[in-house]
């Protein structure tokens, strides 16, 4: 596309440590993750992955070290404000059955007061899904249609940084491959930071 410039932060860990009673659940991670990159987590289940990156958009916070984005501890800034600027996806989405695709999409512009919440069909586009979707509900899309759409809301707030957690997990393998290389896509595209 010729515009790609890269707006996603370097994400620096410091000797972060989260413990849950005797169990240190992350101990002592400092690494530097930098600006544009993509980057996976890999570790067997209870490793800490989840922590780690919750620890980034502060839905955790760590009792030892800190997480800085371009230089800034994350523990400086609004929670609210923060998460609206950082992407976040999981497995099983959880869209909101009683809206429709678009709704669903703008909800976190919408919450932050956005007039008009942007364009949902521009963010449909980006995650390859026809128009037309932007009228159904949830119940009417396939397991990797709705991961899709929480794709696409994670990008509404045009994030420069992603946090992925095994977002294509409960999708099955062709279904992930292909989700997979659109999202790759978009992350080069768009010249975020991703961490998977
Ligand atoms: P992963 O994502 O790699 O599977 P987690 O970050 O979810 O690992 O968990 C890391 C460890 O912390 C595990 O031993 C898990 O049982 C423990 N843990 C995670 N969340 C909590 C919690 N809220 N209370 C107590 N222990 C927790
Ligand atoms: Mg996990």
């Amino acid at each position: 596309m010729g515009e790609t410039e890269t707006t996603g932060p370097v994400v620096r860990f410091e000797h972060v440590t989260k413990r849950y009673g005797d169990v240190a659940a992350v101990d002592g991670v400092s690494l530097e993750i930098a600006a544009g990159s993509f980057v996976a987590l890999v570790g067997q289940s209870g490793s800490g992955k989840s922590t780690l990156l919750k620890t980034i958009n502060r839905l955790i916070v760590p009792d030892e070290g800190h997480v800085l984005l371009d230089g800034g501890d994350v523990a400086a800034q609004e929670p609210h404000a923060l998460r609206r600027s950082i992407g976040y996806v999981f497995q099983n989405i959880g869209l909101f059955p009683h809206m429709t695709v678009a709704e669903n999409i703008l909800i976190d512009r919408r919450i932050a007061g956005e007039a008009g919440g942007g364009d949902a069909g521009a963010l449909l586009d980006m995650v390859e899904l026809p128009r037309a979707f932007a009228s159904r509900r949830p119940t009417e899309l396939s397991g990797g249609q709705a991961q899709r759409v929480g794709v696409a809301r994670a990008l509404a707030g045009r994030p420069g940084l992603m946090l992925m957690d095994e977002p294509f997990g409960a999708l099955d393998p062709l279904t992930r491959d292909t989700l997979g290389e659109t999202y790759r896509r978009l992350h080069e595209r768009l010249g975020m930071t991703t961490l998977m």
